[in-house]
């Protein structure tokens, strides 16, 4: 975000320096990188000094763990979330019952803007436990006067009676679980248009533009697909959020200040288009300042219908862990999903498969045909040589494509694994 845009967060300075010191005051950890980077702490005089802080990386709150970076005494915590820990170690996250309290005020607000509402029955289809989602949003909407039906992620068929005997109205799920749910209820004999639902509430994936019509096609024109974005890291969904309007996220200032840096240099940019960087400003346990997230996006500036000004975030491009790179070409997972689905043919369940021969990277994508077959005709091995061609002049390397029958790719309720890097081992 450029300078400008902090300027328009100007607001939030003295809150900013309220959360910085009390992180000095409060973290060891934090206090070393402060004087080893020979920062004086009240040469932060307006909003755009912020930026002569040191960056924080996932790597520095893995120090000393789990609590290196906590801000306050064990005995304060009230409950503890983590990330998934595909690649290691999970990332303990504690909340404190004031962080709680500030979580559950952002995802009601979220959650209203986004136009649900005190009589809505709320199904909750994101996998309970240590993950942020589920309980952000069961806590928040409970509090808020909402039905709750917590019925986490798997058991598709279970889900389904649920949403039908209970008649739910939202439905909390990730992009890829919502076009799981119509998959199966087709195979039951049920429309998902004809169940009650009018929000389709989604996240912790990227969302697609392909991805969203699909979904629009699939649960019909009357339901609104509505998106938001956070990260367990900063307590879980509200980071970015759609209203009612559903044009982007819009960025939640009342708890965070936001910039953008260049992804390489780690340097502020003017750019619409950067890694996000995240302060938060009332956080007990884990305060984070000048925090790097890994993910890429684009800004939108311009004002939208729904009154609030905050800016939205108009694109998730990636998160730096969702990029491929391949015989040194970097491409995002985002942009081989937008690919694949503008293929009529393709479902969007699909897999790339990365592998070294005799050091050199191949890639190959199996994508599940919109219709069986058990042997190869004609057709489909025309389709597959076009999405070949297309792929190479989209991206500028060869991909084996090839259509695999429905369902024969592994499905995994909560998140999923797209990408399968076999180059490592
Ligand atoms: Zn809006």
């Amino acid at each position: 975000m450029t300078t400008n845009a902090l300027d328009y967060q100007k607001k939030n300075l003295s809150c900013f320096k309220k959360q910085l010191n009390y992180l000095y005051d409060n973290n060891k950890l934090y206090q070393k990188k402060i004087i080893e980077n020979d920062i004086d702490l009240s040469s932060i005089k307006k909003i755009t000094d912020i930026t002569k802080l040191p960056l924080l990386t996932k790597k520095d709150l893995f120090t000393d763990y789990p609590y290196g970076f906590y801000s306050t005494e064990i005995k304060n915590i009230a409950r503890y979330h983590a990330t998934s820990g595909t690649t290691g170690k999970p990332l303990i996250v504690g909340f404190t019952k004031k962080d709680l309290i500030t979580r559950n005020k952002m995802v009601i607000d979220i959650c209203k803007r986004a136009g649900i509402k005190k009589n809505d029955v709320v199904q909750i289809c994101v996998g309970y436990g240590m993950f942020t989602g589920a309980f952000s949003f069961h806590d928040a909407l409970e509090e808020y006067g909402c039905t709750i039906i917590p019925t986490s992620s798997g058991n598709t068929e279970k889900q389904i009676f649920y949403m039908k005997t209970l008649h739910t109205t939202v439905l909390i799920t990730s992009p890829s679980y919502a076009m799981h749910i119509y998959e199966v209820a087709k195979e039951m004999g049920i429309d998902v248009k004809d169940l009650n639902i009018r929000i389709l509430k989604v996240g912790s994936e990227l969302l697609t533009d392909e991805m969203k019509k699909r979904l629009q096609e699939a649960y019909g024109k009357k339901v609104i697909i509505n998106q938001d974005y956070g990260m367990t890291e900063t307590m879980g969904p509200g980071l970015g959020s759609e209203c009612k309007y559903c044009n982007g996220l819009h960025l939640y200032t009342k708890n965070f200040v936001y910039e953008l840096v260049d992804p390489i240099t780690k340097l502020p940019t003017d750019k619409n288009v950067g890694e996000l960087v995240i302060s938060t400003l009332h956080n007990e346990c884990l305060p984070l300042i000048r925090y790097a997230t890994n993910d890429i996006v684009e800004i939108d500036y311009t004002k939208c219908k729904c009154g609030n000004n905050a800016p939205r975030i108009k694109k998730i491009i990636g998160r730096c862990d969702d990029m491929i790179k391949c015989k040194g070409v970097k491409i995002f997972l985002s942009q081989v999903e937008d690919f694949i689905l503008k293929h009529k043919f393709c479902t969007s369940n699909y897999e790339i498969i990365l592998t070294t021969e005799k050091y050199i990277d191949k890639m190959k994508i199996e994508i599940e045909a919109i219709c069986d077959f058990s042997e190869k005709d004609e057709k489909i091995v025309k389709q597959e040589k076009r999405l070949i061609e297309e792929f190479k002049s989209t991206f500028g390397i060869y991909a084996k494509i090839i259509f695999v029958p429905p369902n024969s790719i592994k499905r995994q309720n909560g998140k999923v694994k797209r990408i399968k890097d076999l180059r490592k081992l």
